[in-house]
């Protein structure tokens, strides 16, 4: 190795694999991206624009672009199975840095803003995916799914929690996966006259058994859904009739709107339902093969730090094969050393984090509400308002689930 590379294959068109194209093309490389999915991939909740999502999108030129597409919103707040308000946390909280915050914007947006900035030298092959890959002399052969081959001088995993390329290289998911004993489903509730109104505000109503259904505010006549619940494995992710009757009977019972949240995840277009899980892994490279994003290091949404990561990640990579040449294994090994510290205080969550998202019990639930107006107190805003400093690398908002 050590020789000047020209031609990489990211193998995940999301957040770090539409991010890296973009950097690696503007550094001279060829890139192909190929993306499982058959178009750009939407859906998701919103991501915060403050720590380093903002940092990494300003490096790249695209924070203008960002700014322009932030969702208005109020805070978050807490409420009981009829709708009345149990806790509040307005986005002024905490000057600004609290929960949720005035800068955000959907990913689907974010997507799309790193996905149109590619030039020509980035190469999108949508319903595309590796089946193979083959070390050789000069590079890696890349096996597609469609049956074309081709040699690369670099390889990125960027495809996410469940990659393929790291079950290709590193070796099966169960090796490296850390349930932490949550479901989440996400999708996008389209209005319909009479759905109640947001007015700005992201609304989480818990109920026991550790069941938790959050709305907040999408584009215009849309709004996002979550539906969280304790589970470490679900049905097949073919099995689409398994998955809704499991959802339907978990929150069969549940009150607020869930009744129509679970009619709207039957007919969105986005519809996703995963586990909550951490990946840890000892290495996120191997020869010419590297992995950036959920796909080495996923933090879970949890720790609202996914998006964060991902986009930081991706300037560390690119920045590492910048300034050693191109030269392997330097570069990754530096990219690694620059990304395993805010890893691991991403996988760090917060004592009780896991549990706040989805009490147990009516007890847990009424803690949690006592807590969130505790924290905003005169005694406790202090105390607050450094840990929340201290965290801040850029959260999405479905760390406040
Ligand atoms: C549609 C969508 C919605 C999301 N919504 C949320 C959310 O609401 N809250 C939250 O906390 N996190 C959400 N996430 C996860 C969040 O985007 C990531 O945690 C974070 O941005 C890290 O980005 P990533 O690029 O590593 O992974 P991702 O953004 O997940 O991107 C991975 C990409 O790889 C593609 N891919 C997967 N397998 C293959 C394969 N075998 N071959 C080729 N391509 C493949 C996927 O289609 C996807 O485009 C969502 C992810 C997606 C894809």
């Amino acid at each position: 190795m050590g020789q000047v590379m020209a031609k990489a294959l990211i193998v995940g068109g999301g957040i770090a694999g539409d991010m890296l194209a973009l950097l690696l093309e503007r550094d001279g490389w060829l890139v192909t991206v190929a993306e499982i999915a058959p178009a750009l991939r939407t859906g998701g909740q919103t991501v915060d624009l403050r720590g380093d999502s903002r940092e990494v999108l300003d490096n790249a030129g695209l924070l203008g672009k960002a700014l322009e597409c932030l969702v208005p919103q109020r805070g978050a707040a807490w409420i009981d199975a009829k709708g009345r308000p149990l806790a509040k946390m307005p986005v002024e909280a905490f000057d600004g840095k609290g929960l949720v915050s005035k800068e955000e914007l959907l990913r689907t947006d974010l997507a799309r803003i790193i996905h149109e900035a590619a030039g020509p030298g980035v190469t999108h092959r949508f319903g595309e995916t590796v089946e193979a890959l083959e070390d050789q002399e000069s590079g890696v052969l890349a096996r597609f799914r469609s049956g074309d081959e081709e040699v690369f001088d670099l390889i990125v995993g960027a495809d996410g929690a469940h990659s393929r390329v790291r079950a290709l290289r590193f070796g099966p998911e169960e090796r490296f996966r850390k349930p932490l004993g949550l479901a989440h489903a996400w999708f996008t509730l389209d209005e319909k006259p009479g759905t109640p109104s947001l007015d700005g505000w992201f609304l989480m109503h818990n109920a026991p058994g550790r069941r938790a259904v959050a709305a907040r505010p999408g584009h215009a006549g849309q709004q996002e859904i979550g539906m969280t619940f304790g589970a470490d494995t679900l049905p097949p992710r073919g099995d689409r009739d398994a998955r809704f009757a499991l959802l339907e009977r978990t929150f069969v019972d549940v009150g607020w709107r869930t009744r129509e949240f679970l009619d709207a995840a039957a007919v969105a277009s986005d519809f996703s339902l995963d586990t909550l899980d951490q990946v840890t892994m000892p290495a996120w490279h191997d020869g010419r093969v590297v992995l950036v994003g959920d796909s080495a290091w996923c933090a879970s949404p949890l720790s609202g730090l996914g998006t964060a990561l991902a986009l930081r990640g991706a300037e560390e990579l690119a920045s590492a094969l910048r300034e050693t040449g191109n030269r392997l294994p330097a570069a990754l090994a530096a990219f690694e050393s620059a990304m395993r510290p805010r890893v691991a205080s991403a996988q760090q969550l917060p004592p009780g984090r896991v549990a706040a998202a989805a009490p147990k019990t009516k007890w847990g639930i009424r803690v949690n509400a006592w807590v969130m107006r505790a924290v905003q107190s005169n005694l406790l805003r202090p105390l607050m308002k450094r840990a929340f400093a201290a965290t801040e690398h850029g959260r999405e908002s479905a760390s406040a689930m």
